[in-house]
């Protein structure tokens, strides 16, 4: 089931039939050719399937549970809709810059999870991976970080060049937005590094993961629910895939 819904958000997203063919489409659309999975944080119905998404799966040395229900603003708005709302907006975005978008889920497609395996496992066939997050900290810590995958022997020794270039460029858009600003309470300048993370550590190609702000602070929650700052934040990340594209 999971392969026949990706397999969909693939066709779903190839090139409308009013793009340009050829290399003059390469140089006008830099993204061209490129899969780009975006995993959108959660599912809406992972708190409904606790006993599910609390199994415990091997994410690589260490044992998980498969997933976690995410965080929620005060006022309710919670982590997944977040996550499926700046993913929509980056998938947009991707797409009219070339890319080819895969998710892991879709609202409500799969019930439940999937699995941080899975997660990992239908990025692995793009060739960069994002998993987009807000977090659920202290109401007085703010600010975004980007997760890059830490050196696990055996495991990410071959994305970890490429990821922390990811890191580093999605840091930099973001920080650039003067928006959310970054994390006064996580990673060092916007930039942690984890070797806990199944969707890191079980990713065969470049990836990370952000965490675009504190969802428990009056403040980042604010701007994490306003549709205006998403769509900036997500013209953002975009622009930090195309810098990092073409740095290679
Ligand atoms: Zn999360």
């Amino acid at each position: 089931m999971l392969a026949s819904l990706a397999a969909a958000a693939v066709v779903a997203a190839t090139s409308p039939a009013t793009a340009p063919a050829g290399p003059l489409a390469r140089v006008a659309r830099p993204l061209t050719g490129v899969v780009v999975n975006i995993d959108p944080g959660h599912n809406p119905g992972n708190a409904a399937h606790a006993s599910l998404i609390n199994r415990i799966v091997h994410a690589g040395p260490i044992r998980k549970a498969c997933d976690t229900a995410g965080a929620s603003t005060n006022t309710g708005y919670p982590e997944w809709k977040f996550t499926l709302q700046l993913s929509t907006r980056v998938a947009r975005r991707l797409r009219a810059q070339g890319a080819t978008v895969t998710f892991t889920h879709a609202l409500n497609t799969p019930a439940w999870g999937p699995c941080i395996t899975q997660r990992a496992a239908i990025g692995n066939r793009a060739d960069v991976a994002i998993s987009i997050h807000a977090d659920g900290a202290p109401a007085a810590a703010r600010g975004f970080h980007v997760i890059r995958p830490a050196y696990v022997p055996r495991y990410t020794g071959d994305i970890l060049r490429r990821s922390n270039l990811l890191a580093v460029q999605v840091r930099d858009s973001l920080r650039a937005l003067h928006g959310i600003p970054v994390s006064t309470y996580a990673g060092h300048a916007g930039i942690d590094t984890r070797a806990d993370l199944g969707g890191l550590t079980l990713s065969n190609v470049p990836k990370v993961f952000v965490e675009h702000g504190n969802m428990r602070n009056v403040a980042d929650a604010r701007l994490l629910a306003s549709p205006r700052e998403q769509e900036r934040t997500a013209a953002a990340l975009v622009a930090a895939l195309v810098r990092w594209h073409r740095a290679g």
